[in-house]
């Protein structure tokens, strides 16, 4: 093996932070387009992100119009950028991010600075962890993620518990079932604090199909337990407590964007997100860095983040090539109604670049969204929308307009 920060030298084009389905198809693009070098920096030991243990289909549609697992998919995308002529780097970490598209990385062979004209962050998302849940009860072992257990069936062929307990109902909470299926692990129970599940019909008939009982409206109030979980104590909305039996918990979904190199770095955090915050381009606030991916937004599919990387991939190229207009971070997108969760990007100067705003909603919400500008509303739109579905205003609401200012967003009734 070579030391990484040997060959990371001379004058790198873009060096892309994650390789998972956004920044593979990004860099294959950027190649594709004539770069002569694009690198792409992975701390795991194999390129090809979330979906390399996500070992169940429908992956690669959009990209490769085949069916795929997903860590036939990750392969797939690594060798198509492999054959495109990006240079991809495993067992890097990129510990921090400085201005000028100057990165400090450790690997096997210690801790080495290197740079690139741009940038781009996609780092993707993680699970909202136990401790960041306030769950009380016990600590003891068999309490993990979907991603733990998926790289622990599908990595490392083991199996952490027999007989767990599923919190969550959004769509990695069914991909989590499906995994336990593929081990042969019978989970007694999915719980959901809400009274609906978050993933669209027809997802919760996995739960039917597998025998497992959903419980909504109802909260994980203790796990129990010494060295392993041995049971948890849920709530119902009406008071009733129920003991379960059970020797583990998977903790699903409640997404937040992998985004330490943007905590502790130069770029601009967006509170809503959790990610960057970025203009129409994907540009971050110090402009030698772009992001794509689920780190822009959590928490998306990787059919659209793979797409995204193509699109932000042309932007890095007319910036390299040409320059893009200069960002002067004006055009903020506020969002104080407290139904919105989020809208990404959070800057829009012009009507060039990506084709639509993207929000969340926090709960179930029926009303209208409203879009202004300056002081006049500028879009209006009937929505009826649930918690993690994806909701779009097309970019080109604001070509028409003279924009004045900041842009906010609320819903009325
Ligand atoms: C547990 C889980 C299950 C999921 N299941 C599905 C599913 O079944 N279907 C689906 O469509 N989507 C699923 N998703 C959504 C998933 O995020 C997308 O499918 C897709 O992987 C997003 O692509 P990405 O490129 O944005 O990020 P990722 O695929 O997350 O790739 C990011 C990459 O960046 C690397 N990285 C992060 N930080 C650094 C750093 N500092 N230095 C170097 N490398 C770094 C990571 O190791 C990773 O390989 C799931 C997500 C999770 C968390």
């Amino acid at each position: 093996m070579t030391d990484p920060s040997q060959l990371l030298t001379g004058n790198i084009d873009v060096i892309v932070i994650g390789g998972g389905p956004s920044g593979l198809s990004l860099a294959t693009e950027l190649k594709r387009q004539g770069f002569p070098r694009v690198v792409v920096l992975e701390r795991e030991a194999q390129a090809g992100g979330i979906p390399r243990h996500c070992g169940h289909p429908p992956f690669g549609m959009r990209e490769f119009k085949r069916i795929l697992t997903g860590p036939r998919y990750a392969v797939k995308l690594v060798e198509t950028a492999k054959v495109a002529g990006v240079e991809i780097y495993t067992q890097v970490n990129v510990v921090e991010t400085r201005p000028e598209g100057v990165l400090q990385i450790t690997s096997d062979f210690g801790v080495e600075t290197v740079q690139a004209t741009r940038v781009v962050l996609a780092t993707g998302v993680r699970e909202t962890p136990r401790s960041a849940r306030l769950i009380s009860g016990t600590r003891p072992l068999g309490v993990m993620n979907t991603g733990a257990l998926q790289s622990m069936v599908f990595l490392k062929q083991r199996k952490p518990f027999e007989r767990p307990v599923i919190l969550g109902t959004e769509l990695v909470s069914f991909s989590a079932l499906m995994t336990c299926r593929h081990a042969n692990i019978r989970p007694q129970a999915m719980i959901e604090p809400k009274g609906r599940t978050t993933a669209r019909w027809p997802s919760e008939l996995l739960s039917r199909i597998m025998a497992v009982p959903l419980h909504r409206n109802t909260k994980l109030l203790e796990i129990q337990g010494q060295g392993c979980v041995t049971g948890v104590l849920l709530e119902t909305m009406q008071g009733k407590q129920q003991h379960i039996k059970c020797d583990g918990v998977l903790l699903t979904g409640e997404f937040i964007p992998e985004a330490s190199l943007v905590r502790g770095g130069p770029l601009e955090l967006d509170p809503a997100t959790g990610g960057p915050s970025v203009d129409q381009f994907g540009r971050c606030s110090d402009p030698a860095y772009f992001a794509c991916g689920n780190v822009l937004h959590p928490v998306e599919t990787a059919g659209w983040c793979w797409n995204e990387g193509r699109q932000i991939a042309k932007w890095v190229a007319q910036d390299l090539i040409a320059g893009l207009p200069t960002t002067d971070r004006k055009g903020r997108v506020l969002i104080s109604d407290p139904m919105l969760k989020y809208a990404m990007p959070q800057y829009i100067s012009d009507a060039q670049g990506m084709a639509s705003l993207q929000l969340r909603v926090t709960d179930s919400v029926k009303g209208t969204l409203v879009v202004r500008s300056g002081n006049q509303d500028i879009w209006k739109k009937r929505i009826n929308s649930h918690k993690e579905r994806r909701i779009l205003i097309p970019l080109d609401v604001f070509a028409k307009q003279q924009l004045t200012g900041d842009i906010s967003l609320r819903i009325e009734p």
